[in-house]
């Protein structure tokens, strides 16, 4: 047994890899289910949105075949609308809140109405908004993902020069980088990048990385203001013997490699081991199948009860053949040549509610051992802490430390997976725009942002 790439032939990477969650075939799909919207006025959809989109204002807009209305209504709340309709764990969010569950029918599938209303603004290259004459601020940002490009876009309208300092060669962050292939191609990210940045008044500077090529201290001199939005990115270590066997990866560099390569060029083996459930373990286990793994198993110390991932994602990855071991933690790492033979885990049960409110693993004094020849670590992440130890900045556990979005250095301000240790997408672009909404306070200039809240603007 051993890694290999080149599995399978160019057809099946193109069949495995095809989007998971296809848009409507036509126009006259979409007004169907947008005509089964109840617009309610307490919107509950609108409720769980954490940038707040008003659902059934763009739905209705779908409804009278204002598309562009649409878009708008959408996009002023998330410029990065587009891409979360397709990476967005809905079912835990707007679809989730949708009444319609509570009549036992299927919610409104706000995600595909909103990619379908973005995909025609995306396509149509389509000029939702205008910046105001720049006002001679300038303003860096770290990171041009989610929150960075999201705080970069709401300054830029409000005629602020930014700049964004990005470490890999291309922009979109986790999207481009850390989700599965099936969700989002590179390049649908770069469309959305360039979308984004088309409003004018932002620069990427790509191949710059934070510690390297620029410091905070430089930034701060050099600008008005800096808002820091690097995520995380660090697989948190198992701490257990033969960690460092080959075949030993973690998750976020497998999907980095096979985001950054043709699919076939990603090794991937025959008997697969994944520990962890979040959906980063979920975007693994499933792509390590699909790359044509023969066995895929997930390693999860806890019940079904306490998984991070939805049950969307859980029956993605049952349905692609993967298989779950409930109540099992990884104890030794087993190799032979230096290289992986499998995973000693122990038997768990449920003791008492930790700090997260879940029940915590317990060890329960029984071991199995797993056959495997690669294994795939997701037992989570950690922010990328060398930036900010040795500096001024206040952190606790590695991850930012900010009132309202004020990081303790005066004119740096954070949001997004560095500060909240990694969330969903929405959440950074949230976080990105109550970022703007402080920067643009502290360099006195009017706030037509608040926190949580849609930007005003004409609609259209
Ligand atoms: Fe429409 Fe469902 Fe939102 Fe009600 S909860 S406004 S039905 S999408």
């Amino acid at each position: 047994m051993s890694l290999t790439n080149n599995r399978l032939t160019a057809a099946e990477y193109e069949v495995n890899f095809a989007d998971v969650h296809p848009p409507f075939s036509n126009r006259e799909a979409a007004l169907v289910e947008a005509n089964r919207c109840l617009m309610c006025y307490d919107a509950p959809c609108t409720k769980s949105c954490p940038t707040s989109i008003d659902i059934p204002k763009f739905i209705k807009q779908i409804t009278t075949d204002n598309v562009k209305g649409s878009a708008h209504t959408i996009l002023q709340s998330n410029i990065m609308g587009a891409g979360c309709a397709r990476v967005c764990p809905v079912e835990k969010l707007c679809e989730g809140s949708c009444v319609y569950n509570m009549l036992h029918e299927p919610p409104i599938p706000i995600a595909k109405l909103q990619r379908y209303s973005t995909a025609i603004a995306m396509e149509k290259q389509w000029k939702l908004f205008t910046r105001k004459p720049a006002n001679g601020r300038r303003v860096a940002v770290i990171g041009a993902g989610p929150a960075g490009l999201s705080c970069a876009h709401t300054l830029a309208r409000e005629g602020v020069d930014v700049t964004i300092f990005e470490k890999e060669a291309k922009g979109g962050g986790l999207m481009t980088y850390g989700i599965a292939a099936y969700k989002v191609t590179p390049e649908f990210c770069q469309e959305e990048v360039d979308y984004i940045t088309s409003i004018g008044g932002i620069e990427i500077r790509y191949n710059q990385e934070l510690g390297r090529d620029i410091s905070v201290t430089q930034l701060k001199s050099e600008y008005d203001a800096v808002f820091l939005g690097f995520g995380v990115g660090l697989a948190r270590r198992l701490d257990v013997p033969g960690e460092e066997l080959d075949g030993v990866v973690d998750a976020i560099s497998f999907i980095y490699h096979l985001r950054t390569n043709e699919l076939a060029q990603t090794a991937v083996g025959d008997k697969v081991i994944v520990i962890g459930l979040g959906m980063t373990a979920i975007d693994a286990a499933t792509q390590a199948k699909r790359l044509g793994a023969k066995e895929v198993t997930i390693v999860y110390r806890r019940t079904q009860a306490e998984m991070p991932c939805t049950q969307v994602e859980l029956d993605l990855a049952l349905l692609d053949g993967c298989k779950v071991i409930w109540l099992a933690a990884p104890h030794e790492v087993r190799g032979e040549n230096g290289k992986v033979t499998g995973l000693l885990c122990t038997q768990m049960k449920l003791g008492e509610p930790d700090a997260s409110g879940r029940r915590a693993p317990v060890a329960s004094g029984t071991e199995f051992f797993l056959e495997a020849d690669m294994i795939i670590k997701a037992a989570g992440q950690m922010p990328f802490t060398g930036l900010v130890e040795g500096s001024d900045l206040l952190h606790l556990n590695g991850k930012l430390s900010v009132a309202d979005s004020a990081t303790s250095i005066n004119g740096v301000f954070a949001g997004g997976d560095c500060v909240n240790g990694g969330r969903e997408v929405v959440d950074a672009v949230q976080a990105g725009k109550d970022g703007a909404a402080a920067i643009l306070d502290y360099l006195g200039l009017p706030v037509e942002i608040r926190k949580g809240a849609a930007i005003s603007e004409p609609v259209l």
